[in-house]
């Protein structure tokens, strides 16, 4: 059951949804070769702890950091680590922002120092689907016009949407009901109301579809080892359209 919010709910999302854009800018402002993934969560938890809110993933389900750190062929749920940051390297940051309750969730993926062309044209491509998908998120609008949207701005560039790693609905809990797969077909689905909190995250793979578990079952790595690329918004729909929650992309 997909559980719509109050415009007063929207609203205490949107400033978990503040605090989460923040977090996400001062880490991109930190991804410099030479700096670990601990010390990225670290100064993650601190902002956090710093506005009054809690790191939605830091404890969930045994996840034992406060953001997701996922260098190169890791997709997502990276640990953070000992892992230092070099130059021409991609990395996926995701944070969660638990605020008085309610949960904003994003992602983005940052290029550390100049990366050769195909990290350039798969960031470019996966940010392009998030920003297309978000595009859809209207009133009689159905979820499946924003899955194909996604799935058309990743193909168009010769990328594969990962099939087995989806968005979410979300609220008071980080997932929520709808499920949220990257590729679909228009006109299918259930209709989008007014109320509706989506997280929106294209996970796509540089080559193939596959994906593999890493040891530490968490980390998901593309199959074929080829760089991927996550980047995730929290969006309600409303009756003007999509609002972005989690406004990483505006300085
Ligand atoms: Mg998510």
């Amino acid at each position: 059951m997909i559980i719509r919010k109050t415009p007063e709910q929207i609203e205490r999302m949107a400033a978990a949804g503040v605090i989460q854009a923040r977090c996400l800018r001062m880490l991109r402002s930190k991804c410099h070769p030479g700096i670990t993934t601990a010390e990225l969560d670290e100064a993650a938890e601190r902002f956090i702890a710093s506005q009054g809110a809690e790191a939605s993933f830091k404890g969930y389900r045994g996840f034992p950091g406060s953001i997701c750190t996922s260098p190169n062929s890791m997709v997502v749920h990276g640990i953070p680590g000992v892992y230092e940051l070099k130059r021409g390297d991609i990395i996926s940051l995701d944070v969660g922002v638990t605020k008085d309750g309610w949960v904003a969730d994003a992602a983005i993926t940052v290029p550390v120092g100049p990366v050769n062309s195909e990290a350039r044209r798969l960031l470019d491509a996966t940010r392009q689907a998030l920003l297309a998908g978000a595009g859809q998120v209207r009133p009689r609008n159905r979820l499946g016009d924003v899955s194909a949207a996604i799935q058309r701005q990743v193909e168009l560039e010769g990328f594969s949407i990962i099939r087995s790693l989806v968005g979410h609905g979300i609220g008071r809990d980080m997932h929520e009901d709808p499920q949220i797969p990257n590729y679909g077909e228009p006109g299918k689905g259930p209709e989008l109301e007014p109320g509706m909190l989506l997280a929106l995250e294209p996970m796509v793979n540089a080559g193939g579809p596959e994906v593999r578990v890493g040891e530490d079952n968490w980390a998901v790595y593309s199959a074929d080892g080829t760089l991927a690329a996550h980047f995730e918004f929290t969006v309600a729909v409303t009756e003007d359209g999509p609002r972005v929650l989690t406004p990483w992309h505006e300085e």
